[in-house]
Parts: C-alpha cells; sequence; structure tokens
C-alpha cells in the first residue's frame, strides 16, 4: 500500500524499534527517566533554546504553550488555516478561556502584518487582552520566509506579545531551506516540535523554550493528563528519529518534486508544488470520489477533497513514484474516454 494521505502513518524501522526496546527508563513525572531527559536536553540544544518537554502530541504541546502564555480572557492571533487554531478541537477556548483571533492568510501562507498589527487590541477593558502571536513552519508545505519571521517577530514584541511557533514539521522547512534548526527558532519564545510526522517516530513532540517558561509549561502537561510514566521508551524512538532520519527528509522533498512534476505534465490536473514533502492538486470535484476509488484499486491511498494533499514520507520509496504517475494518467484517460 502506497498510503499519502498524512506523514503520519509511518511505522517506526526495525532499527528504531530497537532502540525503544532498550531504551532506559524510570518514571518521568519523578524526573527520573533518563531516556526522555537526553531527548528534551539533545532537542533544545539543536532548537537554541535553554530547556524542552516531552509531550504525547503535538495538539497537547501547543496547548500546553497556549496555556502557559495566555490566562482566561486572553487572545492569541494565528492563522484562520493554523492547525493550532484550526485543527485542535477548539482546545484553548474549551480548556482555558483563552479566545483566538483568527487572520487570512496570504497567498505565499504567511498572514500579513499590517492585518496582525490592526488585530492587535489595546488596553480598553470592552477587548479581550491579546498576549501572543502564533506562527507555523511550515505552513501546508511551504518554508516561512526569513525576513518573515524576523519582522513578525519584530511587531510582536514592539507590542508586548509573546511569540509561539508551531513547527511541527520545522525538520522539513531546516533541511529544505539549509538553515539550522536554531536560526528557525530565533526569536520564538516557544517552539513546537513533532516526530510522529516526517520524521517517522510512532509518539511524540517536544515543546522548547526558556527554563522557566518550560517549568510552567510542564505544570500544565500534568494537568492536561500528558504527565508519563517509563515513557523513555517513546522518547528513544523520538532521539533514534532525531540522529537518523532529519537528513533524509530531503529524500521526501526529492520525491515530492519529482511526483508535482509528474502531474503537471497530465492534463487536467492543477498541481501546486511546495518547498517540502507535500503536493497539493485541484481536480475537478465531481472526478474526487472516482479519483479516490481508482487510487485505491491501484494500492495507493490519498484523501481527495476541495484541494488534495499528497505527502511524501519514510515508508515511501523511489518506486512508488512511477506507480502514482501511472494511476493518474490511467484515471485521466479514462475520465477523458
Ligand atoms: C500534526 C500537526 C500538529 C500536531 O498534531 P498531533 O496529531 O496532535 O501530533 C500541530 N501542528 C501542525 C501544523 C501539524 O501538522
Amino acid at each position: 500500500m502506497i498510503d499519502l494521505r498524512s506523514d503520519t502513518v509511518t511505522r517506526p524501522t526495525p532499527a528504531m524499534r530497537e532502540a525503544m526496546a532498550r531504551a532506559e527508563v524510570g518514571d518521568d513525572v519523578w524526573g527520573d527517566d533518563p531516556t526522555v531527559a537526553a531527548l528534551e536536553a539533545a532537542v533544545a540544544e539543536r532548537a537554541g533554546k535553554a530547556a524542552g518537554l516531552f509531550l504525547p502530541s503535538g495538539t497537547q504541546s501547543n496547548l500546553a504553550a497556549l496555556l502557559t502564555h495566555c490566562q482566561r480572557g486572553d487572545a492569541f492571533i494565528a492563522g484562520q488555516l493554523a492547525h493550532i487554531y484550526r485543527d485542535e478541537g477548539g482546545g484553548a477556548a474549551a480548556l482555558g478561556g483563552i479566545q483566538a483571533q483568527p487572520i487570512e492568510h496570504d497567498p505565499d501562507g504567511t498572514l500579513p502584518l499590517d492585518k496582525v498589527q490592526a488585530a492587535i487590541k489595546g488596553a480598553d477593558i470592552h477587548h479581550a487582552r491579546t498576549r501572543l502571536l502564533a506562527l507555523e513552519n511550515t505552513f501546508r508545505g511551504r518554508v516561512l520566509p526569513a525576513d518573515y519571521q524576523t519582522e513578525a517577530i519584530a511587531l510582536a514584541r514592539a507590542h508586548g506579545l509573546a511569540t509561539h511557533l508551531d513547527g511541527a514539521r520545522l525538520f522539513n522547512a531546516a533541511v529544505a531551506s539549509g538553515r539550522p534548526l536554531a536560526a528557525l527558532c530565533e526569536g520564538f519564545d516557544s517552539v513546537s516540535l513533532c516526530f510522529s510526522k516526517g520524521l517517522g517516530a510512532p509518539v511524540g513532540s517536544v515543546l522548547v523554550g526558556n527554563e522557566a517558561f518550560i517549568a510552567r509549561a510542564r505544570r500544565w502537561r500534568k494537568t492536561l493528563g500528558g504527565g508519563m510514566r517509563q515513557v523513555g521508551i517513546l522518547a528513544a524512538g523520538c532521539h533514534h528519529a532525531l540522529e537518523h532520519h532529519v537528513g533524509r527528509l530531503a529524500e521526501d522533498h526529492a520525491r515530492a518534486r519529482q511526483l508535482a512534476d509528474g502531474l503537471a505534465d497530465i492534463e487536467g490536473i492543477a498541481v501546486q508544488a511546495c518547498d517540502t514533502n507535500m503536493v497539493f492538486l485541484a481536480v475537478r470535484e465531481a472526478d474526487g470520489r472516482a479519483l479516490e476509488a481508482h487510487l485505491a484499486s491501484r494500492g495507493i491511498l490519498a484523501a481527495v477533497g476541495a484541494t488534495t494533499r499528497l505527502v511524501l514520507h519514510l515508508d515511501i520509496s523511489d518506486d512508488a513514484i512511477p506507480r502514482i504517475l501511472a494511476a493518474f494518467r490511467t484515471f485521466v484517460a479514462r475520465a477523458g474516454a
């Protein structure tokens, strides 16, 4: 099966399973798990931050960050299509009493800074207090431009806002841009990184920030039910990914480009390439269901919708690309017949 639905579908490799099986463990709620501590320290160092916190999911990592930055009645600014606003079950509102202020994206995925500025509320008691600007990198497979990062952080600082980066796929951004992870984290008060996406670990995210921030986030993690015990078994999978699966993300990016180029040559398919491991395409709405079924009949899983996202990852090898292209070609040939 060629599963293009997401890079979350990867299975741990035999070497990763071995590292997990060998992991030294202790009760991490008591601070006794050396494997978790080693992962937190290693990720913090790579990110250029003082401290790290291991959490079971990116959603919980983003939520712990929101709860640490904001109080009840505070507001955070994020993109209308940002995961932290749109895809996390409304956690900020449901569990934190934190109001989201969504902003429309520019076509390149960034949040226009004049609109961000206009959305920052002053001290007037009528308003929720704007406390935080949350950005996402990569966003829909695109790398946030370096200048934009600098300008957005400067704007937030000038208005006394904290900054959070949802870096679920920040390692993809680092590999695609050739910039060190620490440069992509620079200036942000907190950054959330996922290991269960392209890096191929079964579970785990790490939130990084300064010592005081992480100490408070650790408290929220416990409140959210994310305090885990002999969890070095999972952290070991993430540490293995950090050491062995970062550089190879370039292969996913190359395959995504190859797939995008091949699809662009097929008439009737509008393709949008991105910088990293995703290909976005539009097919006529009427064809969506039929395309999904056609691909499935050829052993290819894809979630076809208004815009369809094909995601490349660890479990997709070079020989999958011609198979995927062939399946699209036969579909278009049939639909056109
Ligand atoms: C996957 C993802 C998350 C976190 O998702 P979990 O499934 O909770 O780990 C957060 N932000 C972005 C942009 C993501 O893609």
